[in-house]
């Protein structure tokens, strides 16, 4: 099992608690931040302040906050059109007000959003991305902005009635998910990789349970609501499998563009801006 160390991060302390996840209790991060670093009189997040931010290339294109996101995750991210909407891409259109910045979203797979970050292609990965150890040692995370569920999707029906089946001893299902999501790593780790078939997104997994290729899928609850609602003859099982916090990825170096997005989530936060971001979607 994953084992929880206290990370300390440039700027930030990682404060690590424990949620249920999984069938033996992975241990999921709560990135509980507290910025030690204060954002400097005059810093505070506001337009006037970063224009000066933007001229030392706090960002990668100047004026611009690009996030990577993968557009497939209902209700966080998916197309109107050709425009990309949803939770993430109107919190991410709030912090960038708030910094003074037009936002660009950039859609990728769920697989890239990490590399894509570390190189310096984008800003940041707004994809209702958990935090996790792993995910720790290759990019920063913000505070978090919402909570997610690792979910189990089955056909009506099915012998998987509750997380316990899918876990018993003995037990052998084929689990669906969508590469590289914590779905994908809590399950390799619980039931063998042997058992995992990965997806490239939530829709195709839905499609490998209709067709019998996998046994149920293992996905973020409000993704799962949406595919479920799409698809008939399927369910959510009441229990869930994961407890997990969202928070957006940063590059490591960029600690000051991390601070200023963190002083924009606390302010929307404060403000009720995203809870009625998430109330426009989760009803
Ligand atoms: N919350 C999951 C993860 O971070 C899935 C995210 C996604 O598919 N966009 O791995």
């Amino acid at each position: 099992m994953k084992k929880i160390i206290a990370i300390l991060a440039a700027v930030a302390t990682v404060a690590a608690t424990l949620a249920f996840a999984g069938c033996t209790n992975n241990e999921v991060i709560d990135n509980n931040e507290v910025v030690e670093g204060e954002v400097k009189e005059g810093e505070n997040a506001e337009g006037d302040a970063i224009e000066g931010e933007t001229e030392k290339a706090l960002t990668v294109a100047e004026g611009k906050l690009t996030m990577a996101t993968n557009a497939y995750f209902r209700p966080y991210e998916f197309y109107e059109g050709d425009k990309i909407v949803g939770i993430d891409a109107e919190i991410a259109e709030a912090i960038a007000a708030k910094l003074g910045l037009e936002l660009v979203i950039e859609d990728m797979e769920f697989n890239s959003i990490i590399t894509a970050v570390q190189s310096g292609a984008v800003d940041m990965g707004v994809a209702g991305m958990t935090v996790t150890e792993e995910r720790l040692k290759s990019v920063n995370f913000s505070s978090s902005y919402a909570n997610g569920v690792q979910s189990i999707i089955v056909k009506e029906g099915s012998a998987i009635a509750t997380v316990d089946d899918l876990c018993a001893e003995g037990a052998s299902y084929k689990v669906g998910v969508q590469l590289a999501t914590t779905g994908d790593t809590y399950s390799t780790e619980d039931f063998g990789e042997e058992n995992v078939v990965r997806y490239s997104n939530g829709n195709e997994a839905v499609l490998g349970l209709a067709g019998g290729d996998v046994d149920c899928v293992i996905i973020d609850n409000e993704p799962a609501k949406a595919l479920v609602a799409e698809n008939e003859g399927l369910v959510i099982l009441e229990t869930a499998y994961a407890d997990e916090d969202y928070a957006i990825c940063v590059a490591k170096e960029n600690t000051e563009l991390l601070e200023k997005i963190n002083a924009a989530i606390d302010e929307l936060t404060q403000d009720g801006t995203i809870d009625a971001i998430i109330a426009t979607y989760i009803k």
